[in-house]
């Protein structure tokens, strides 16, 4: 790829570095914010741009440089001088094959280690991933042999191809992995304080079709965690929890598996990725509607790479659920997300798989999902949170003040907060 001396001096002209941070202030000649670079999981704002010369500095990991390419190679972790033309193109230029001018990299004036770690979740060490390895070999081959018919056939009638179960690892559980650990010398006491064994030496997930997680670990797939989910009929599962997952930090689930991807679908269950992934693309899943502080990092970490569309029920709660999420997430404006909205005929994404028409509403749904307009669902969001604050310290002010203030100040909590919600919902440009 070749790219026009015109076209360098426009991106530098026209995209700022600014458009990659999350409320920045301005102080002076700069503008100030926590630094947005990945491994430098910054509390306090260290970053600086200076916005008439366009260079920039992370007073926190050290990281600097001189303009706005220079940042998108730190901010996407790419190669210098390799990757230029890629940052380049991220950036927007457009290409260009007039002629025989070449473009020669300037000089990087980068530091290239960040010191602080990403506040992402846990993985865990090898010991255990040999003990999910186990647990997942053995859940795999049990879903095949014929005492579990039925929750093969459950998968199949959830909509899932058997190349797709085969290739995600889709399994179920009929409390063999006691045997298997002890065959392959491992130790039930670190398996039960996986949560994958319980005290009295029986599986926890047992009678129920499991998901397990692979992620690259040092350059190889691992199995890393895992989540069960209940598949018979009746009254007898109607006490029991859908699902449950193994103990270790909550994960997004298939992460690693979109690398590739330049469109990432973003769905609650882990039964809706798999449905997704059934219509040819890549999807992660969240596993509830409240993600953990860690899974906000890698969902960060994955917007910054790859266009997002957040897709769920199109009713109040699954809405509300997803603009809380973008809200939490607090992303630069330079991502791109969307929000698309089901059918209401449509229960999950997961429903889709199963109609014959899925493959056809999906493709409408995704072709109707809307852009966030991320500056101004940031400013939202602040204008709510203000005047979520100024009630409070309202109510503060009339609880102190009085006997009766008490009763008077719940009433009005309850409308503040409905307030607050109504205002977020209507945060999502149309
Ligand atoms: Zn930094």
């Amino acid at each position: 790829m070749r790219i026009l001396q015109s076209e360098i001096d426009r991106i530098k002209r026209d995209v700022s570095v600014e458009q990659f941070l999350v409320n920045p202030k301005r102080q002076g000649g700069f503008l100030v914010a926590c630094c947005p670079l990945p491994g430098h999981d910054d509390k306090t704002p260290s970053f600086r741009l200076n916005l008439a010369e366009g260079w920039w500095k992370c007073f926190g990991c050290g990281r600097g440089g001189s303009d706005v390419i220079t940042f998108a190679c730190a901010y996407w972790g790419l190669s210098w001088p390799h990757d230029f033309p890629l940052a380049l193109e991220r950036l927007g230029a457009r290409r260009g094959n007039l002629g025989e001018h070449r473009y020669l990299p300037p000089m990087l004036k980068v530091a290239p280690e960040p010191t602080r770690p990403v506040a992402g979740p846990r993985l865990p060490d090898r010991v255990a991933i040999d003990i999910y390895r186990a647990a997942a070999e053995v859940w795999a081959a049990n879903l095949w042999r014929p005492t579990n018919r039925d929750a093969l056939a459950y998968v199949r009638v959830r909509g899932i191809p058997d190349a797709l179960i085969r290739s995600e690892w889709v399994g179920v559980s009929s409390d063999t992995l006691g045997a298997e650990l002890r065959k392959r010398d491992l130790s039930p006491d670190t398996a039960q304080l996986l949560g994958l064994l319980r005290r009295d030496g029986h599986e926890t997930f047992a009678g129920r079709v499991t998901f397990v997680e692979w992620r690259l670990v040092d350059g190889n797939w691992a199995p890393v965690w895992a989540t069960a989910r209940v598949y018979g009929e009746g009254a007898a599962w109607d006490a029991e929890r859908k699902y449950l997952n193994v103990r270790g930090d909550r994960l997004v689930v298939g992460l690693d598996r979109c690398r590739q991807a330049h469109e990432v679908v973003v769905v609650e269950g882990v039964v809706d990725r798999l449905a997704i992934l059934r219509f040819g693309d890549a999807a992660v899943a969240l596993g509830s509607n409240q993600p953990s502080p860690g899974m906000y990092a890698e969902l960060r970490a994955l917007a910054r790479a790859h266009r997002l569309i957040l897709l769920g029920d199109p009713d109040r709660a699954g809405r509300k659920g997803r603009l809380r999420t973008l809200a939490t997430l607090d992303l630069p404006t330079a991502a791109e997300v969307y929000v698309a909205d089901l059918p209401p005929d449509v229960g999950d994404p997961g429903a889709l798989a199963e109609r014959p028409d899925g493959a056809a509403i999906y493709q409408t749904v995704k072709q109707a999902a809307r852009q966030i307009d991320l500056a101004r669902f940031g400013r939202l969001v602040a204008a709510c949170h203000a005047s979520y604050e100024s009630r409070k310290a309202a109510r503060c002010a009339r609880t102190h003040a009085g006997p009766m203030a008490p009763i008077r100040h719940r009433s009005s909590l309850e409308g503040g907060e409905n307030d607050g919600r109504m205002t977020t919902a209507r945060a999502q440009p149309t």
